[in-house]
């Protein structure tokens, strides 16, 4: 599932050879991908628009047009953004296709579906269809450690849970937050309530390492996301918890468990990530 560093790769690489190119056609096969907005009605509108700039916000891939407006792309699950050449084999899972003004193709795929085309017109509805959903970005000056702290003190669900609140922190995901709290050695059951302002502070700056480790290693091909160009992340080659159940904890050696925390598969090593105290420990997951 792609999260920031996932989404910045993806930004990162496209933004070269699209900024400044016109699309010249552009084709939406699944009516998922824009609904309640006819897909026709979406590539309709999409032609003739240049692209003046590729951006990014929490996991959401901004292309900025010309005239105002914004293609909002969110990859939830299994999106992924191709570029291919004219005439090479349609990728698996095409759903949608921009054809730029070079002649080279920009495929979307998605295996589940559940990613989502936004269109918006003009700069204000897109800044406030962002503004109600996403907190400050984790490497900006809004992304305070008294911010996050603040964000969380009022809250009584189990901390991973709250993280993973896309206004807490833009971007933040099932496995980058795992990975800063077992960084941390924060239990992601501690209500978020009880976290502690100077642990606040130690998993404010783990967040950022986390993410920055992330996006240096190009994101983490686990299942389905790959680079634009096809390629294959590594992050997940660098991970000390997740996914890595059974395995010894980096830091001590002890083996990571896997739990089961706001329905997410969470992993934590169990002696540097102690239980919270008055909760009894939570039931292990057990894997098929
Ligand atoms: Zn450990």
């Amino acid at each position: 599932v792609p999260e920031l560093p996932e989404v910045e790769t993806v930004r990162s690489r496209l933004a070269p050879d699209l900024e400044g190119r016109t699309i010249v056609r552009a084709r939406i096969d699944d009516p998922r991908l824009v609904r309640p907005e006819p897909p026709e009605a979406i590539a309709a509108m999409l032609e003739g628009l240049r692209i003046e700039r590729v951006e990014r916000r929490g996991k959401y891939l901004l292309l900025r047009f010309d005239d105002g407006g914004t293609l909002a792309i969110h990859l939830r699950m299994t999106g992924n953004v191709l570029r291919r050449v004219a005439g090479a084999e349609p990728p698996k899972a095409l759903r949608a296709e921009l054809e730029l003004d070079d002649g080279s193709l920009v495929a979307y795929t998605d295996l589940r579906r559940f990613g989502t085309w936004e269109l918006f017109r003009d700069d204000e509805t897109v800044a406030d269809f962002l503004a109600q959903r996403l907190g400050p970005e984790p490497f900006s000056d809004g992304f305070s450690p008294a911010f996050l702290y603040g964000a969380v003190h009022r809250r009584q669900s189990p901390l991973k849970a709250v993280l993973l609140d896309q206004r807490v922190v833009a971007g933040l995901g099932n496995i980058y937050a795992d990975e800063s709290l077992w960084a941390a050695k924060i239990h992601p059951e501690l209500p978020a309530s009880r976290l502690r302002r100077p642990d606040a502070e130690r998993l404010h700056g783990t967040i950022r390492e986390a993410l920055a480790a992330g996006i240096a290693a190009q994101g983490a091909s686990i299942r389905d996301y790959r680079m634009p160009d096809g390629g294959h992340g590594s992050a997940q080659e660098r991970f000390a918890a997740y996914g890595r159940t059974g395995l010894p904890c980096p830091r001590c050696g002890t083996p990571i468990r896997r739990l089961v925390v706001g329905q997410r598969g969470t992993h934590i090593c169990p002696h540097c990530q102690r239980t919270p105290r008055g909760r009894k420990p939570p039931p292990v997951d057990r894997l098929p």
